[in-house]
């Protein structure tokens, strides 16, 4: 069978689904390599490696879905590249399908297979294949280093001939799997770094990391309703005004805030409110991680980067795995080739797409002409 990747059509997407090696690592699998021309090129991947690594390289988009069997891309797919697809074709690729309905319908209508790879189950068996977790760990490394090229100062102090300099002090709010990327980076720069998460067993990991964690002095509930599969739920009224007083206490003092917090299925919690940010100092800089589900700071404008009146740039970038393009294809490419192999059971370049399989079955949105999704619960936590 044959799996090829098209160039990513939507505007600024720098990152691509193959690479050299991971089609060297496919052909072991039993496939053949089809690229579009100018697929790799943004993330620093040129059509002769892709020759070199035994890839047929093809003119045109149109040529690449009618001969692939298997599509394999990064964003979710345009209607145009949908309408492409066909009984008998696969399509593993992003695709958010709470958030696409009719995407998802006229991916159903075409008759193909879709492999959602945000609908991965976040499970030990599948994390080779979370692509989630390979871009979220990108984005927060990428955040921390945004941060420092919109800051005029040293992360780390110095002790100069000019002067005593004192080291940044950098909040990061929210502590999965970007926000910890973050503390990491943030940390390994020499800033005084301070995390804060409402899942209280993540405490200790920040401290392990060199960063403080960020006590609140409150006994009730943190969360409106359980949280599920060490997911976070929604504070509670209580939690929240807990919370929000803290930060209001350190807003003064913070050079720099990157926010990541998110709650499933919902809209970012708003966090870093307008007046905490009047109290931060000029030339503070937040980045708001959480900018593509409306933002933890409520000043925060998707995509874009605003200076607020009294000097505090405020980051909105939505596209930070794509800003570390090579990087992330080449992650993102090794969690396709980690799913092709659970695809391919017998290493015979041929699919079988098992329905049966907990992962497999978690991430397929479309099969043989059916919605499929959303999944029932997985059989294995
Ligand atoms: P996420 O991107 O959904 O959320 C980011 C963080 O925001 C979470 O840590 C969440 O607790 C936090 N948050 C939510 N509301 C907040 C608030 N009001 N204030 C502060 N923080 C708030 O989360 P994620 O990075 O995808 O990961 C979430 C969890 O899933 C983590 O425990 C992670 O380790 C786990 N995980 C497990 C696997 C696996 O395969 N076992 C893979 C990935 C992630």
């Amino acid at each position: 069978m044959l799996i090829g990747s098209p160039r990513e059509r939507l505007e600024g997407e720098a990152r691509v689904a193959m690479t050299p090696d991971s089609a060297t690592q496919l052909q072991k699998l039993g496939y053949q390599c089809v690229i579009e021309a100018g697929a790799g090129k943004l993330a620093g991947f040129s059509d002769d490696l892709y020759r070199a690594a035994g890839v047929t390289v093809v003119d045109t988009v149109d040529a690449l879905y009618a001969q692939a069997d298997v599509i394999a891309k990064v964003r979710p797919p345009l209607a145009d590249e949908v309408s492409k697809l066909a009984p008998g074709k696969t399509l593993i690729s992003f695709f958010y399908p709470a958030q696409n309905k009719d995407l998802l319908e006229q991916a159903k209508g075409t008759g193909a297979n879709v492999i959602a790879m945000d609908m991965v189950p976040r499970i030990s068996r599948a994390q080779k294949m979370d692509a989630l977790s390979s871009m979220a760990n990108i984005a927060g490394y990428r955040a921390v280093i945004e941060a420092g090229n919109n800051f005029g100062r040293f992360f780390t102090g110095q002790v100069t001939a000019a002067g005593k300099i004192p080291p940044a002090k950098v909040l990061v709010i929210g502590a999965g799997v970007a926000g910890l990327a973050a503390v990491g980076t943030s940390v390994s720069l020499g800033a005084i770094t301070y995390a804060f998460d409402v899942r209280p067993e993540v405490a200790e990991q920040i401290e392990s990391m060199g960063a403080n964690f960020v006590f609140l002095d409150f006994a009730g509930p943190a969360q409106d309703g359980a949280a599920t599969g060490g997911y976070a739920a929604p504070s509670s009224p209580e939690f929240r005004e807990a919370q929000l007083k803290k930060f209001r206490e350190i807003a003064p003092d913070i050079d720099i805030v990157i926010s990541t917090a998110l709650i499933p299925g919902r809209d970012a919690p708003k966090l870093w409110l307008a007046d905490m940010v009047a109290m931060m100092k000029p030339g503070s800089v937040i980045v708001d991680l959480a900018a593509e589900r409306g933002g933890n700071c409520d000043l925060t404008v998707p995509d874009q980067k605003i200076v607020t009146d009294n000097g505090v740039t405020i980051v909105g970038y939505t596209d930070f795995p794509s800003r570390m393009a090579a990087q992330s294809s080449t992650l993102y490419s090794t969690n396709i080739r980690h799913m092709m192999t659970d695809l391919t059971p017998k290493k015979d370049g041929a699919l079988f797409h098992n329905m049966e399989d907990d992962v497999i079955r978690g991430a397929t949105v479309t099969y043989q002409g059916e919605i499929t999704f959303p999944p029932p619960p997985p059989k294995i936590q």
